[in-house]
């Protein structure tokens, strides 16, 4: 028994490192951001940034954070999953939204899933900011300059919004902000200046996370090229994560195996398996983690329940 222990262990530090190593294809995880000081940024004109809402109302919590690799994703199905670019703030049609620092209206039209769309180059950050989902009837900007704070819009009704009478959409607004400029992004692929949702990870294009980048405030000569976040930012709160459910499974372990209760670790595998599909779902690097850790528990509980239902042939001589 004390062997199958060690063995176990030993396996278990291997998945959580193999589970949680970042993968080629991997990119930075959003992460939370304090809000509050919110009305602050839109008042300080000593700021590059603000918030495109006032700033009560922006320090609400998101409806759809930003989406990194594995979060904040829609399921489309056969086609896989599809990643948010952006952040939603659910308010009321009518809702007043401001230009988040100073630039030049180069867009300000229909757009098919947006309602009415506006962007705004801000060629001194080397960035540009989207604000989806605005109202065609309230105000229409024209494209030219606008500075940090002026009103550019209104929060579409859910009929005229990119919803319809048939297909509301609920009212918010998606705001988006972008490394570089949209003559960096030529095309018109599915990915293309304007995306909302999209199949690569959305700092791969050149997305960033809004709040981040208005609550930093540094703009880098030359802009935002690369998001450059260090390792333990990046895959800090997927690691903790990963640690706290793979302490919990090594405990369950030990606890059944002394105990010797292995209906304990058949449940918790299953328990964990669930867990384990979910972030699978997700598409979490966490997931394989949380598999592994659910088959080596059902592996050893049914091995010792085989074991026991046959005899206990190790215990009875
Ligand atoms: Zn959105």
């Amino acid at each position: 028994m004390f062997n199958l222990r060690i063995f176990a262990t030993s396996i278990l530090l291997i998945l959580l490192l193999a589970g949680c190593a970042p993968s080629a294809e991997s990119c930075p995880s959003f992460f939370p951001v304090d809000r509050s000081d919110a009305e602050m940024f839109a008042r300080d004109d000593n700021l590059h940034f603000r918030f495109p809402l006032d700033g009560r109302v922006y320090a609400a919590r998101f409806s759809t954070s930003f989406a990194a690799y594995g979060q904040v994703s829609r399921s489309m199905g056969q086609s896989g999953f599809e990643y948010h670019a952006a952040e939603d703030s659910l308010q009321p049609a009518g809702t007043p939204v401001y230009a988040m620092a100073d630039g030049q209206v180069s867009f300000s039209g229909p757009m098919q899933g947006h309602g009415w769309l506006i962007i705004i180059d801000h060629p001194l950050a080397n960035l540009y900011s989207l604000y989806g989902h605005l109202s065609p009837s309230r105000w229409q900007i024209e494209p030219g300059p606008v500075a940090k704070g002026e009103l550019i819009g209104f929060l579409g009704d859910s009929d005229e919004n990119g919803g319809s009478a048939e297909h509301p959409l609920r009212t918010h607004l998606h705001f988006g902000v972008r490394a570089g400029q949209r003559s960096d992004y030529p095309g018109l692929g599915q990915w293309r200046w304007q995306a909302g949702w999209m199949r690569p990870c959305p700092q791969d294009l050149g997305w960033l996370q809004p709040s981040a980048i208005i609550t930093g405030q540094d703009i880098p000569a030359g802009g935002f090229p690369e998001p450059a976040e260090g390792f333990v930012v990046i895959w800090g709160l997927e690691l903790f994560i990963a640690g706290i459910y793979l302490f919990g499974g090594v405990g369950v372990l030990v606890y059944a195996i002394r105990r010797n209760k292995p209906f304990v670790l058949v449940l918790n595998g299953v328990l964990l398996m669930t867990a384990g599909w979910i972030s699978h779902s997700k598409g979490t690097r966490l997931s394989y983690a949380l598999l592994a850790m659910s088959v080596l528990l059902l592996a050893i509980g049914i091995y010792e329940i085989v074991r026991r239902s046959s005899g206990m042939p190790r215990t009875q001589s």
